[in-house]
Order: C-alpha cells, then structure tokens, then sequence
C-alpha cells in the first residue's frame, strides 16, 4: 500500500517527547515520505507547551526542512460538549488539528460519554482528525462514530502506537478492526499516524499497514497513499477568513496569499 504521509508526530515541545523538527523531518526524508505532520500536545497535557508556542508557530518555514511540514496540534478533548484546550483565534491557523481523548485530561466516562465527546468535537470546523479513537479505556458507539466522520468530513486515524504490545491502550485492536469494517461499509476515509514520540517512529506505520492487509481495507479510503487525498480535510488547504494559511511554496502568510 503506498504510504508517503504522517499526519501524527510529537517534538520535545510536548514534555514526553525526544526529538526535533528537524530530526523528525529528517527521517521522515529517510524513510521516502512527501509530508510530515507536527502535531504537540495542547497546553492541558501536563508538561506541553503554552499557547504562544502555538500561536507562533507563523515564525517556522514549512518548507525549510527535508520534507514539506505541516504544523499543528494534538487537542485533548475536555468534556462530553466536545470543548478543547486550544483557542479558537489559535486553533484556525494550526495546519492539521488532531482531537484525541488522554486520561491525564478526561477521565472515561460510559460509553454513550465517551461517544458524545467524539460526535461534539466533530462540529468544531477546524478539527480534522480523530485521534486513536481505539482506546479500549474509552469504550464507544463505533458506528455513531463512523457515520459523525462521514457526515462531517472528518478523518479517522489508525494509530501505529496504539498496536504496539506496550500500548496502554488496551483493546485497540479490536476497536480498530470494528472501526475499519464499518469505514468501508459507509466509505469513510482513515489515515494511518505514527504517534512518534521520538524521530526514530516517524512514519512508522508497520503494524497499522499490516492490520490493514489483515482487513481488506480498500486503498482508496487510506489518505495516506496522496497528499491529495489529505487535502480536503486538512486546514492549511482550505480557505479561511482570517488567520495563517499554508503556502507551499513560499513559507507562511497571513490571509494575502495563494491557496490551495
Ligand atoms: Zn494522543
Ligand atoms: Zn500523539
């Protein structure tokens, strides 16, 4: 399956991370991708960064690197309401918006709890990627979860880090497995993130690739064989009123630039 993306990676910024920009994006060349994403955790994960970090991130030139970047955020999902830890003003000129619920940040709650954070957190415009949604502590509705995705244009990942035997996300397997039959009954699109949390994982997607193959999933429904494939859900592409826009080109704007 052609594989050339990873939307999920975290930097030292986050507090329990290793690495750098520029050593992700180092192996990301290495490893043949044409696109990284830099997702920190939001400032509720303990140990992470402010909010300036995020908002200043206009100073970094995606394209100074080895491979294109995108660079955004990891949100926590606070509540069953779907609130994040990112203001909006902020959260609009991230590039790539992850939504993802941590344990340090929520605690479980029943299932139809856990399924609202999900569905709530999918009306925010500028999400666009639902984070391990296979985290068996938090136990959902996954076809409310599939046919939220489907109805609001978001993506669903598979976690690479979330199949490792140490995950603590106990169940992930399982969960995914349900997950992906029922993407492909309703042909809704995932994408495959290595979660690495030192340059060494960076698109490290092996056992999701191979789950997978294990499931017959259609190629097609997996965006990380094309940057294309990305794009319509993805901030940097699309247009907004106000704030950073993506320039593939020439670095970072603020609004008077060309867009995808
Ligand atoms: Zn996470
Ligand atoms: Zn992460």
């Amino acid at each position: 399956m052609r594989d050339i993306l990873d939307t999920h990676s975290h930097t030292l910024a986050s507090g329990h991370a290793y690495s750098t920009i520029r050593e992700n994006a180092h192996m990301a060349a290495k490893r043949g991708l044409e696109l990284l994403a830099i997702t920190e955790h939001a400032p509720c994960m303990p140990g992470s960064c402010h909010d300036f970090y995020f908002h200043n991130l206009k100073v970094v030139d995606r394209n100074a690197y080895e491979v294109p970047l995108l660079l955004g955020v990891e949100l926590n999902i606070l509540d069953t309401r779907g609130n994040v830890d990112l203001d909006l003003h902020i959260l609009k000129q991230m590039d790539l918006a992850i939504a993802s619920l941590h344990t340090p940040c929520i605690r479980p709650g029943s299932r139809e709890e856990n399924t609202a954070c999900y569905l709530n957190v999918m009306k925010n415009p500028y999400v666009n990627i639902i984070g391990h949604p296979d985290d068996g502590r938090f136990p959902i509705d996954c076809l409310a979860l599939v046919q939220a995705a489907k109805e609001y244009g978001k993506l669903l990942e598979l976690n690479n880090s979330s199949l490792r035997p140490m995950s603590t996300r106990k169940g992930a397997r399982e969960q995914d497995l349900e997950i992906l039959k029922l993407c492909e009954q309703y042909q809704v699109s995932i994408v495959i993130g290595s979660d690495a949390h030192v340059d060494t994982e960076v698109g490290g997607h092996d056992l999701a690739l191979a789950l997978l193959e294990e499931a017959g999933f259609p190629e097609f429904l997996v965006v990380n064989g094309d940057v294309e494939r990305l794009k319509p859900y993805a901030n940097a592409y699309k247009a907004t009123e106000e704030g950073f826009v993506f320039c593939p080109a020439g670095g970072v704007g603020m609004g008077g630039c060309d867009r995808w």
